[in-house]
């Protein structure tokens, strides 16, 4: 019924003749069927289907609707995705579409929070995947069960995580892949022009902690050359000053820039230098650039706290719930360095931010 309802809503919608976009070419006249600009946004893209659905011949509509569907499922709209779906379904469908097809109803009901509606659809679609859409659709499941899965790499975590999240689902322990689900950052190591690695550090062992830092240094600017600049000195602090001979690299795995971009520190597979001697075990550490404690003894720029960011903590939300999800840390495992070591790291604010952190997150 709500299938039926879309249907004539679409047909309506379309019967109401927009002007056809000088820079797209026609479609639907024979495939393969032209695709919309690729600076299109989502939204753009979904509705550029949507307009020449009419158009186009029985197969090429069953394809469109199910490039709608696997928009909107990106869109994060799953309900009329599910409804796309079902109307891919109805027309008529290579195998692969099929399962593409069965698949996204699988994830629609995933990002709707319903994961076990969602479970007999990815079980349909295996068989009609190819092995990447099998490898996401296995490890859904896998979630779900509660079990291991193999053959699941970084990017397969990366971009099913989001699935688990809307499902209130954890990751998945990959087998034989410690540190398989990586995470995304904003600026990369060679962007901030790191200087590489020593031989000097110790092999991570699998992360079940995470502690939050600040840099202590006042830091306010908005640009992202200044962030690089910041976290390169940092980084040459910390391998060129500290006693014996320096550390192997920057000490934290992450730090976070005012704008809120998550910058690559330290590599994961190795244990951080943020928390003191054992404390670094399986110690996932993060810097937010700023100074959010008093140091009136460092001189004027260092007598008042600065606040950290509001992009910053939005930032810090996100990526602590992505390392908790990919590595299965508990929110009660997240720390502000002072929990761990007698110092004022990182501050009253940032320790609030910790402390609603665990008093909210499952
Ligand atoms: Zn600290």
């Amino acid at each position: 019924m709500r299938i039926l309802i879309a249907t004539s809503f679409l047909l309506l919608a379309a019967s109401c003749v927009a002007p056809v976009l000088h820079n797209v070419p026609a479609v639907g006249l024979a495939p393969p069927v032209a695709s919309p600009a690729a600076d299109f946004s989502l939204n753009q893209k979904i509705k550029y289907w949507q307009k020449h659905i009419p158009a186009m011949t029985t197969a090429d509509r069953s394809e469109a609707y199910l490039l709608i569907g696997e928009l909107q499922i990106e869109a994060n709209f799953a309900n009329e995705a599910r409804i796309s779906f079902y109307q891919a379904l109805a027309g008529n469908l290579s195998s692969t579409e099929a399962g593409r097809a069965e698949k996204g109803i699988g994830l629609s009901y995933f990002l709707s929070s319903q994961p076990s509606l969602g479970l007999s659809h990815l079980e349909k679609s295996l068989s009609n995947l190819d092995a990447v859409s099998k490898a996401e659709a296995n490890y859904l499941m896998a979630a779900y069960k509660g079990k291991p899965v193999a053959n699941a790499s970084a990017a397969v975590a990366e971009r099913m995580n989001v699935f688990l999240v809307s499902a209130n689902l954890k990751a998945p322990t990959i087998r034989g892949s410690m540190f398989a689900g990586s995470i995304n950052v904003d600026i990369s190591r060679r962007e901030w022009r790191a200087a590489t690695m020593k031989s000097n550090w110790d092999k991570m062992t699998t992360p079940f902690r995470i502690t939050v830092h600040h840099t202590a240094e006042p830091f306010s600017s908005l640009s992202k050359a200044a962030a690089c600049a910041e976290v390169k000195h940092i980084q040459n602090q910390h391998m060129n000053e500290r006693s014996p001979s320096g550390w192997a690299d920057i000490g934290y795995h992450f730090l976070i820039d005012r704008a809120g971009n998550v910058i690559a520190g330290r590599p994961l597979n190795a244990q951080g230098a943020h928390a003191s001697g054992s404390n670094n075990i399986g110690n996932i550490g993060i810097c937010l650039l700023g100074n959010f404690v008093a140091q009136p003894n460092r001189g004027r720029s260092y007598a008042v706290a600065q606040a950290p960011a509001a992009a910053q903590l939005t930032s810090l939300t996100s990526l602590v719930d992505r390392l908790c999800i990919n590595y299965t840390i508990d929110s009660t495992n997240v720390y502000g360095h002072k929990e761990l070591k007698s110092t004022d790291c990182p501050g009253p604010a940032i320790s609030r931010w910790v402390a609603n952190y665990r008093r909210t997150r499952p």
